[in-house]
């Protein structure tokens, strides 16, 4: 079975078409810059060349039409369409084939995720209209935290505020959570029953699974909660927003922007929100970048042990995202801090780069310590399979 995986981030559409009988990625890339001048597209197949073109996508709409001229031009079948979809909000526990009514509710949502919601559904439009004979399956970040118990998911606000406006916890990356889950049981061979899943990239967050289930994780109503990211400022006091605007003078965009795009590794370091050239700054000494380092592994560690709470302890740690799977110096950071906790790695395993899961456990170790890679897009083909296999 052939499925093609879309996802669509504000400015942006990724895609892969994947055969689910071999796991092999037949053809995947990504169009950039949609609406914005100077769009492109990079492109690959059977895992050879990136090609770069470039291309108008004045819209998700023409990039999405664009995408699939290319992937029919395979002479390939697409067997089903999954879409990733970043909010599911109160509608979606489980991912769902597609109808107008999916859509509409898809569409509902979106004041909770403007930025993606819109698209995601405008890209499901398109495919529905330029494939009817396929069927499309929406996959939601938000599905996996359904499981939450309602001490994890309820904020203390008022009942009829919250009611009204469906204020609640509905936690992010919730695909690559379930993903890291499975992969990790696989590893272990099912003796994983209280896992800390640490899907640690440009956004990250943690989530508490046991036995499967979401129990608690970092994010909340959006994905701001929680961790400090590349550019978002992860929890901080939320009068520290009112404080902005009524003394800093803010406007709500502005405190917005500032919190999302101007803020946590970048601010803290003073350079970059990428984790590469923040290690390599701490090399040459910089007490920015050094700072910022030890906030991170001290914030993941606290969290670590919130999330620990949720299930009243944890047997595993599963890394993984950009940070989690690259990163042996903040995997480092962070295990050393839970060491009075009994955590431990082996340096010399957690030196070591590959695609693969591995074990890093160090001797004498009280939990046991994976790297383990994600894939959203399998698990979302996975999916898509379940549904119209
Ligand atoms: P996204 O959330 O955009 O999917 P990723 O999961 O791909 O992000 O993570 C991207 C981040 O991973 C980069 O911004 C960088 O901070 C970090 N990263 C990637 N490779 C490395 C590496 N070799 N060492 C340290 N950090 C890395």
């Amino acid at each position: 079975m052939n499925v093609l995986v879309i996802n669509a981030g504000s400015s942006s559409l990724k895609y892969q078409l994947i055969d689910l009988t071999t796991q092999e990625v037949h053809a995947k890339g990504n169009c950039e810059r949609i609406g914005i001048e100077g769009s492109f597209i990079t492109h690959s197949e059977h895992g050879g060349e990136t090609e770069r073109t470039p291309a108008p996508f004045p819209t998700h709409r023409d990039a999405s039409e664009y995408v699939l001229d290319l992937i029919t031009g395979l002479g390939l079948s697409i067997d089903g369409i999954g879409h990733r979809v970043v909010q599911g909000g109160w509608y979606f526990p489980k991912s769902v084939v597609v109808d107008d009514e999916v859509l509409a509710k898809v569409r509902e949502v979106a004041p909770l995720a403007p930025l993606h919601n819109y698209v995601e559904a405008d890209v499901v439009d398109a495919m529905r209209a330029a494939m009817p004979e396929v069927g499309n399956v929406v996959v939601c970040d938000t599905s996996f935290h359904y499981s939450m118990p309602e001490t994890s998911w309820r904020y203390a606000l008022p009942r009829d505020v919250c009611d009204r406006l469906h204020i609640r916890k509905y936690g992010a990356h919730g695909t690559s959570h379930r993903y890291i889950w499975r992969a990790t049981n696989e590893f272990t061979h099912g003796e994983t029953h209280k896992l800390i899943s640490l899907h640690l990239g440009s956004g990250s967050s943690l989530c508490a699974i046991e036995d499967g289930k979401s129990m608690d994780t970092t994010m909340g109503l959006t994905p701001l909660d929680g961790l400090i990211m590349g550019t978002r400022t992860g929890t901080v006091d939320p009068a520290t927003v009112f404080y902005l605007e009524r003394v800093g003078g803010y406007t709500v965009d502005e405190v917005d922007t500032m919190m999302n795009k101007q803020s946590g590794l970048l601010a803290l370091s003073g350079i970059s929100s990428d984790t590469r050239d923040i290690e390599a700054g701490a090399e040459k000494g910089d007490e920015n970048c050094i700072i910022a380092l030890e906030m991170f592994g001290y914030r993941t560690a606290q969290l670590t042990l919130e999330m620990a709470q949720a299930m009243e302890g944890f047997d595993t740690m599963a890394f993984s995202a950009g940070i989690g799977e690259n990163s042996p110096l903040c995997r480092e950071k962070i295990c050393e801090r839970l060491a009075w906790q009994g955590v431990r790695i082996d340096k010399e395993k957690n030196a070591v780069r590959s695609g693969e899961v591995r074990d890093i456990t160090g001797e004498g170790s009280s939990v046991r310590v994976l790297v383990v890679p994600t894939n959203e897009e399998l698990m979302i083909a996975y999916d898509v399979q379940e549904l119209l296999g």
